[in-house]
C-alpha cells in the first residue's frame, strides 16, 4: 500500500504520526514544500513579540522524528500535479530543480490554507508582510527590528495578536479593518469594545470601518491609504483571512465556492482514493448542521488523526465542530464557541441570549475579578447555540465546557441544573454557567393557576 501525504503541518502530520503506527507495513512519502514540519502558527505573535525566545519549541515533530517512524520525508518538494486518474503525482525539487513523479493508493490532501493577497495597489512593495509560517515569523522579526510605526490590516485573532505585540515592543501602531469593530466574527459588541478600550489606553490607533484602497511608497511601504484618510507607516501586515490551497484539485473532486474541499464524516472527498484534512477542507460546524470554512489548527490535528483511522474503511466519525476559539491580550481572557448574536443574524438564525455579569469568585477573596458571559440559544427548541466570556481571570474553560453543550444538543434550561463544584478559589456556588440556564429559564414562568 503506497500513501502519499501532502503537507505536514498540523493535518498531514497528525495523519502520518498515526498512519506510521496503524500501518507500518504501509510505504508512506510526505511531500513538503517548507524544509520544516509542524509549526505552531499559535505561537507566531509570541515570537514576534519575544515572549518565546526559543523558536525550537514552536516545533513538536521534525524530518527526522517523521523518518525514524519508517515514513520517506520529501521535504522542499512542492506538489505540482495530481493525475487522479492515474493516481499519479509529479513534485518539484525545490533545492535541485528536479521533478519528481510517483504513485500512489491512498492520497493525504493537507496542503492547508494562505493568507488572502487582496488585489490592492501597491500591495507588493517591500515591508508588506504576510504572517503564517516560521520564514514569515523571521521576516516579520527582522523587517521590525528598527521601524517606528506598524499597520496591521485585519482585526481577527492573529491580527489583535500582532498588535499587542508589537505594542508592547514600544512601536506605534495603527489597526485597521473594514467592519467597525475588532474581532467581530469571534465576540459581539459589549465584549469586543472591553479590548477596543484596551488598545485606545494604550495608545494604538484603531481605524475601524475603514477600507484599505491603496498602499504607497517608491520601493518600500511608506503610507497606506483608505477611504477615510492616510496613515504613514514603515511596515505593514497583511492579516486579512486565508484561502485553502487546493488548487491541485481543483475540478477533480468536490469543492465549496471558496475552494475548501468537502469530506464526509470519515475525512474522505468525493474520490474514494483521497482523504484531506486541515485547513484545505471544509469542516461540519454544529451550530448550523453545514459545512463551513474554520481553518483551526485544532479542527487540524482531529481531522489528520481521522484519516488514518479512516484510511482503509469509514471507523470513525468526525464529530464535527464549534468553532471553539481563545484569546488572551494583555490582561484579557476571552472565548468563544458556536454562533455570536452577529454571526447567527448574518447567517439568518434568530437567537435569544442571556447575559451574567459578576465576579468569577466571592468577593471574601483577596482578589475576585468581573466575568462577562453570554449564551445564545435557539427560542424554539432551546438548544444551546453559542456562548462567549471575558474576564481578567482566567475562566476560559467554561467556554470548552459550553462546546461540550452545543455539540451534544443540551437546552438551556438543562445548563442551570448541571452539577459543577463550588471551592472559593476558583468560583461561586452557583457556577456561572448554571446561573445562564436559570436566567433563561426565568423568561418562561409558568402561570399560577
Ligand atoms: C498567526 C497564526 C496564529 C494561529 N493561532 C491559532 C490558534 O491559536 N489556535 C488554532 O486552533 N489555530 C490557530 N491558527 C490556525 C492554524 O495555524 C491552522 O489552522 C493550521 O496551521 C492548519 O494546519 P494544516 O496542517 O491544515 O495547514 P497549514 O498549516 O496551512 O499547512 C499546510 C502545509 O502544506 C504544505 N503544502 C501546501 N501546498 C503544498 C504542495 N503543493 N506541496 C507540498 N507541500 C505543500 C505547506 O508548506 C504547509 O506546511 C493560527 C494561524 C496563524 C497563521
Amino acid at each position: 500500500m503506497k500513501i502519499a501525504v501532502i503537507g505536514s503541518t498540523h493535518a498531514g502530520t497528525a495523519a502520518v504520526t498515526n498512519m506510521a503506527n496503524m500501518y507500518p507495513e504501509a510505504e508512506i512519502t510526505v511531500y513538503e514544500k517548507n524544509d520544516n514540519v509542524s509549526f505552531l502558527s499559535c505561537g507566531l505573535a509570541l515570537y514576534v513579540g519575544g515572549v518565546v525566545e526559543d523558536p525550537q519549541g514552536l516545533f513538536y515533530s521534525s524530518p527526522e522524528q517523521l523518518r525514524s517512524l519508517g515514513v520517506t520525508m520529501k521535504m522542499q518538494h512542492a506538489v505540482q500535479e495530481i493525475d487522479t486518474a492515474c493516481k499519479q503525482i509529479k513534485a518539484l525539487n525545490l533545492v535541485t530543480g528536479e521533478e519528481v513523479s510517483d504513485s500512489y493508493d491512498k492520497l493525504v490532501m493537507s496542503t492547508g490554507s494562505w493568507p488572502i493577497i487582496p488585489p490592492i495597489d501597491g500591495i507588493k512593495l517591500d515591508n508588506i508582510l504576510l504572517a503564517k509560517n516560521f520564514n514569515q515569523a523571521n521576516t516579520i522579526i527582522e523587517k521590525s527590528r528598527d521601524v517606528k510605526h506598524v499597520t496591521v490590516v485585519g482585526a481577527g485573532y492573529i491580527g489583535v495578536e500582532l498588535v499587542e505585540a508589537f505594542q508592547q515592543a514600544g512601536k506605534k501602531v495603527t489597526l485597521i479593518d473594514g467592519v467597525d469593530r475588532i474581532l467581530n466574527k469571534y465576540l459581539d459588541q459589549e465584549f469586543t469594545d472591553q479590548v477596543e478600550k484596551a488598545f485606545i489606553d494604550r495608545g494604538v490607533e484603531l481605524r475601524l470601518g475603514e477600507t484599505v484602497t491603496r498602499f504607497e511608497g517608491e520601493n518600500t511601504v511608506e503610507a497606506v491609504v483608505t477611504n477615510a484618510g492616510r496613515v504613514e507607516t514603515d511596515l505593514v501586515i497583511m492579516c486579512v483571512g486565508f484561502r485553502p490551497n487546493t488548487e491541485l484539485l481543483k475540478g477533480k473532486v468536490d469543492m465549496l465556492p471558496n475552494g475548501a474541499i468537502k469530506v464526509d464524516d470519515y475525512m474522505r472527498t468525493s474520490d474514494s482514493d483521497i482523504l484531506a484534512a486541515g485547513d484545505c477542507c471544509a469542516v461540519k460546524y454544529n451550530p448550523t448542521g453545514k459545512a463551513a470554512y474554520i481553518p483551526l489548527a485544532t479542527n487540524a490535528v482531529r481531522m489528520g488523526t481521522l484519516v488514518a483511522r479512516n484510511l482503509m474503511e469509514p471507523v470513525m466519525k468526525n464529530v464535527g465542530t464549534q468553532g471553539t476559539s481563545g484569546l488572551h491580550i494583555y490582561d484579557l481572557n476571552m472565548a468563544s464557541t458556536g454562533l455570536t448574536e452577529t454571526s447567527a443574524q448574518a447567517a439568518g438564525i434568530h437567537v435569544k441570549s442571556v447575559t451574567i455579569s459578576e465576579k468569577h469568585r466571592p468577593e471574601f477573596m483577596p482578589t475576585a475579578e468581573d466575568v462577562l458571559l453570554k449564551v445564545s440559544y435557539l427560542p424554539e427548541s432551546r438548544k444551546i447555540i453559542g456562548a462567549q466570556v471575558l474576564s481578567k481571570a482566567d475562566v476560559t474553560q467554561s467556554i470548552n465546557t459550553l462546546s461540550v453543550c452545543i455539540q451534544t444538543g443540551m437546552t438551556i434550561d438543562e445548563l442551570g441544573f448541571v452539577d459543577f463544584f463550588f471551592q472559593p478559589h476558583f468560583n461561586q456556588p452557583w457556577n456561572f454557567l448554571n446561573k445562564a440556564g436559570l436566567a433563561a429559564a426565568e423568561t418562561r414562568k409558568p402561570e399560577l393557576v
